[in-house]
């Protein structure tokens, strides 16, 4: 049977945001975070990110530093036993300055292309999971590929209730951190 999967956006969400990353030293779990991706992956649920990344479009750094960050991550979530089950990134942009990455791609959030990709990968139920991040566009990638949304107020969120931010959405639920999210998601699928 399909699973139901956590889809996690990166900055805000799991690390803490600090912008177009340039330093490894900048890329730091937010505290918690590691915490509920260990219960996630305990209980079997598969965990994955999906991150929009347009360093690389952007001429800011090559698309290996984007695996270098990940590395990173990777590393930190494994000092307190947790991981993720894939990571996507989009490095595209449509109006990015590196023609190999300029282009208007279906894997970019708000598109659903890494959601559906994942899916096909790791056979998911789309409609059981959950996307959850900080920002609209982690919403509407949510609503696109029509999985339930949880919008967090850390990096971005709160800016984005209070409309200063991209634009206001509807997520299903509104949580101060993945740390507070979790037990929601828990008692959806679990109890
Ligand atoms: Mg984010
Ligand atoms: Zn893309």
């Amino acid at each position: 049977m399909a699973k139901a999967a956590l889809f996690l956006d990166r900055d805000g969400t799991v690390n803490i945001e600090a912008g177009y990353i340039r330093e490894l030293k900048n890329l730091n779990l937010i505290p918690g975070a590691a915490a509920v991706i260990r219960e996630f992956n305990q209980h079997q649920v598969p965990v994955i990110l999906a991150t929009n990344q347009a360093g690389p479009a952007r001429g800011y750094y090559p698309e290996s530093w984007v695996d270098q960050l990940h590395e990173r991550l990777i590393g930190l979530l494994k000092a307190e036993d947790a991981f993720l089950d894939a990571i996507y990134y989009c490095p595209h942009l449509a109006e990015g300055i590196v023609p190999e990455y300029s282009y208007a791609c279906n894997c970019r959030k708000p598109g659903p292309g890494m959601l559906l990709q994942a899916a096909k990968e790791h056979d998911l139920d789309l409609s059981r999971s959950y996307m959850i991040g900080d920002k609209a566009t982690d919403i509407d990638v949510g609503k696109n590929a029509g999985t339930k949304t949880i919008l967090l107020t850390s990096g971005y969120g709160q800016d984005v209730l209070d409309g200063n931010y991209q634009h206001r959405v509807r997520p299903d639920h509104i949580f101060a951190s993945l740390a507070e999210a979790h037990q929601k998601v828990l008692k959806d699928w679990f109890f």
